[in-house]
């Protein structure tokens, strides 16, 4: 049968654009749909809004540091309103950007929600179009806990469009978008509380990285509540809200933010036509070359629940142009050290295993840990202290994670991910020649294995 597409791609986020931009680039006929934004989350209410707010909120301890290296400047004051109008136009300028990457590759875009019909069909504004092969990159969406008076409650979508910085905030969850967001409206001077359900923010990474941070936070003067989940929001007459806890106690606050994790956006995409499956967490089910159990659709990205993150989005995307329209390039995408940074301030960068993790894997292992004042501070009265450490096989010398907490600790960890994945021992780390003076050096200058 001859199909009117080779791909019909569902979402023009970041695993959308990229298996849309690469399958053209390779000579298939491709079409992507957008219902939203062009760029997807990442663009629009991830990752690129929320660097620029991050660093907005970064300002508020460079001014107040700079007096330090003689620096006097008049009253540091901050506009809200301003910082969201210029990241807006700056989002705008992107959608631009991507709108251009798509249409001068040839993808047809088709600007609207589209519902599958069938294994071969696609619904779009009252049209319909067939594919040989369907992906579906529709990403995922905020989810808020069944709670009395959640619908006062906003998630990341409306962080980014408040009118006004609230002067309260609580923040609920204890994940990546928490921690950073809890940063964000601290920085710019809202009285921001954390409240998380467990014992200690941030599971899954490493325990020192997660009590060092939560020490600095405070040490900002950051309120982080842990062991605390919230039972009800009532509204209050004057516009306040009143948060009762499950211990019993009540919070007054502006503002409530759930960040407690993300859903795949199956909303209205018509899966019922088709034989694809969802897993136990209710994402779409693949297998390793990212076939459904509908042998003409794929999915890829948030949509799947595996790394939420958009360079993976961005890899797998790429492995399903290639695989499907240039099979000599086709490459399994490796999970395996896969670097991350939560844009907390500080900073936290990491790749490879935590401790907890290497042990539990049967590693014998030897930590190297080292904590100190970064440079820059040492004219100032700011006590931050920056956390290093390295996860070693005692037996291989084989580096198995690096973890670090402190200005920059992204970028640093991102060099330091290419040497993981080349495999580096420790003995490679100490023959580097570090680079003086920056904190990065601390990562080839550890000698002495912590007891
Ligand atoms: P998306 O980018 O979500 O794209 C899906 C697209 O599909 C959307 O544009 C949507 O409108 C469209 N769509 C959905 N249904 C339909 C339909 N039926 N018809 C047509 N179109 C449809 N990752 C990082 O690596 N670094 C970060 O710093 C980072 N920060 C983040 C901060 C926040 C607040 C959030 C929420 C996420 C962040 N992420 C970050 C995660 C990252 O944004 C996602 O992993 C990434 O965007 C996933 O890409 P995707 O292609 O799977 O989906
Ligand atoms: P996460 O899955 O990272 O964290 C969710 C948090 O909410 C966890 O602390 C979880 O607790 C808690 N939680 C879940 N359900 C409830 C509930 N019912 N009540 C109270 N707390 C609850 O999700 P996020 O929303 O923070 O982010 C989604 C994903 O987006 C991230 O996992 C990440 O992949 C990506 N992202 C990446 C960023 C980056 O690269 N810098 C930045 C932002 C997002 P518990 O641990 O106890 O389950």
């Amino acid at each position: 049968m001859a199909y009117d597409f080779d791909l019909y791609v569902i979402g023009a986020g970041s695993g959308g654009v990229r298996a849309a931009r690469f399958a053209a680039g390779f000579g298939a006929r491709v079409a992507v749909a957008e219902s939203r934004y062009l760029g997807g989350t990442c663009v629009n209410v991830g990752c690129v809004p929320k660097k620029l707010l991050v660093y907005g909120a970064h300002y508020a301890e460079d001014f107040e540091q700079a007096s330090a290296y003689g620096w006097t400047a008049g009253e540091a004051s901050f506009d809200w309103a301003t910082l969201i109008a210029n990241k807006d136009q700056e989002i705008n300028r992107l959608n631009g950007i991507y709108r251009n990457l798509l249409v001068n590759s040839g993808v047809a875009l088709h600007e609207g929600h589209a519902k599958i019909t069938g294994p071969h069909e696609v619904e779009i504004n009252g049209q319909r179009h067939t594919a040989e092969h369907i992906l579906v990159a529709t990403g995922g969406w905020p989810v808020i806990p069944q709670i009395p008076g959640r619908e006062h409650a906003i998630s990341s979508n409306e962080a980014f469009f408040l009118k006004e910085l609230p002067k309260r905030v609580l923040v609920v969850g204890g994940g990546y978008i928490a921690v950073e967001f809890a940063g964000i409206f601290h920085g710019m001077g809202a009285q921001t509380s954390l409240l998380y359900r467990g014992e200690l923010f941030l599971r899954g990474f490493d325990a020192a990285v997660r009590k060092h941070l939560a020490e600095e936070l405070t040490r900002r003067g950051l309120d982080l509540q842990f062991n605390a989940d919230i039972q009800r929001i009532d509204k209050q007459a004057d516009g306040s809200l009143e948060v009762t806890l499950k211990d019993g106690r009540t919070l007054m606050t502006d503002c409530v933010f759930y960040a407690t994790g993300r859903r795949p956006m199956l909303d209205n995409l018509g899966l019922e036509n088709t034989a694809v499956a969802l897993d136990e967490k209710g994402f779409v089910k693949v297998n390793e070359k990212y076939e459904t159990t509908e042998p003409s659709i794929l999915a890829i990205g948030d949509v799947i629940g595996r790394v939420q993150l958009t360079p993976v989005a961005l890899a797998e995307g790429m492995a399903v142009a290639r695989r499907l329209f240039k099979p000599e390039q086709y490459r399994l995408v490796d999970y395996r050290m896969i670097p991350t940074a939560v844009f907390s301030l500080p900073n936290i960068g990491t790749v490879g295993l935590t401790e907890e993790q290497a042990r539990e894997e049967g590693h014998e292992v030897q930590i190297f840990e080292s904590r100190f004042r970064p440079m820059k501070l040492s004219l100032t009265d700011c006590q931050e202290r920056t956390l290093m450490k390295l996860v070693v096989d005692a037996r291989t010398d084989k580096v198995l994670g690096c973890h670090m907490v402190g200005p920059d600790a992204g970028e640093i960890v991102q060099g330091l991910a290419i040497a993981l994945k080349a495999g580096a021992s420790k003995r490679d780390f100490d023959e580097t020649i570090g680079v003086h003076p920056t904190a990065a050096e601390e990562f080839v200058t550890m000698r002495t294995p912590a007891a």
